[in-house]
């Protein structure tokens, strides 16, 4: 129980914004600062009372619901045996096994997929994705992005930042030039909720020497809902809608991060804004294939 406090209360005063990790962002690119200040401290307020409650009442895990008592399961609103089970589905599931452009699991193909072979060019040069979007992993999105649970966004940035070292560091050569950047979200929605789940996992990846984390430069217009579109609806419906604001500089090299990639046309749509604005090449990393 005291190391429950303890982990809370800390956990409490280590927000990011406080941290300054947003604000030095804003600093860097001083024209968005102005525009962007209502925003960061509706921001704060959301998220000081979702992290208040979760320090007055006790956390259980994400998944099974059980009592969380170590320090380590506090941090990640996860009991230790479904931490440690979804991290063996992670180290279980081959990333070569995936398709390098959507992302869904091959049988006998190398690289990219039959359909992928087959289709159109992608804007976006590579693909990594995590998780199947099933079972417990949708469990585990649907708490965080749904429910809330802000620590899971700790559980996923680890995850992610595991795979920027291990795997996509190691493969790409040109990643020295790189800059990490989040799918925007629907126009309105921070302002609406007060905040985004792949802006705050963005924000909770470890730093990596030479690859700044620059959040909310992509800027998305309004569109229809995308939920029941197909491929090519998504494409049309959100063909430049999503840009790069003037206010930051285009850079060489993307990572653009989002949560579930599902026909892909999102990641897409980024990666040309990105390359319109000037950028040669752009990766992705994805939690949750569909
Ligand atoms: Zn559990
Ligand atoms: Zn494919």
């Amino acid at each position: 129980m005291f190391v429950s406090f303890v982990v809370k209360f800390f956990r409490l005063l280590s927000f990011p914004l406080v941290r300054g990790k947003n604000f030095s962002t804003f600093f860097i690119f001083g024209k968005a600062s102005c525009t962007a200040a209502p925003y960061i401290y509706m921001n704060v307020f959301t998220n000081l009372f979702l992290q208040a409650k979760e320090f007055l009442f006790p956390g259980a895990c994400a998944l099974c619901g059980c009592s969380l008592i170590e320090a380590e399961e506090i941090r990640f609103s996860l009991c230790l045996n479904c931490s440690d089970g979804l991290t063996e589905a992670l180290r279980r599931s081959d990333l070569d096994s995936k398709c390098n452009l959507c992302g869904k699991p091959m049988i006998s193909e190398i690289e990219t997929c039959l359909s992928c072979r087959n289709g159109e060019a992608r804007f976006f040069e590579r693909l990594w994705v995590l998780f199947p979007y099933i079972g417990n992993f949708r469990k585990l999105l649907t708490a965080y992005k749904f429910g809330k649970n802000l620590a899971l966004a700790d559980f996923f940035a680890e995850k992610i930042t595991g795979l920027l070292k291990d795997s996509v560091c190691k493969e790409i050569p040109d990643l020295k030039n790189a800059v990490i950047v989040p799918v925007p979200p629907r126009p309105g929605k921070i302002k609406d909720t007060g905040w985004d789940q792949v802006e705050r996992l963005v924000n909770r990846l470890e730093k990596i020497p030479g690859i700044p984390i620059v959040v909310r430069c992509l800027k998305r217009r309004k569109s229809k809902v995308q939920k029941k579109l197909d491929r090519q609806e998504r494409l049309e419906n959100l063909k430049g809608r999503i840009y790069l604001n003037k206010a930051y500089t285009p850079q060489p090299v993307y990572i653009l991060i989002d949560d579930v990639i599902t026909t892909g046309s999102t990641l897409e749509v980024c990666s040309a804004a990105l390359k319109s604005a000037g950028a040669q090449k752009v990766y992705c990393i994805c939690l949750f294939y569909d």
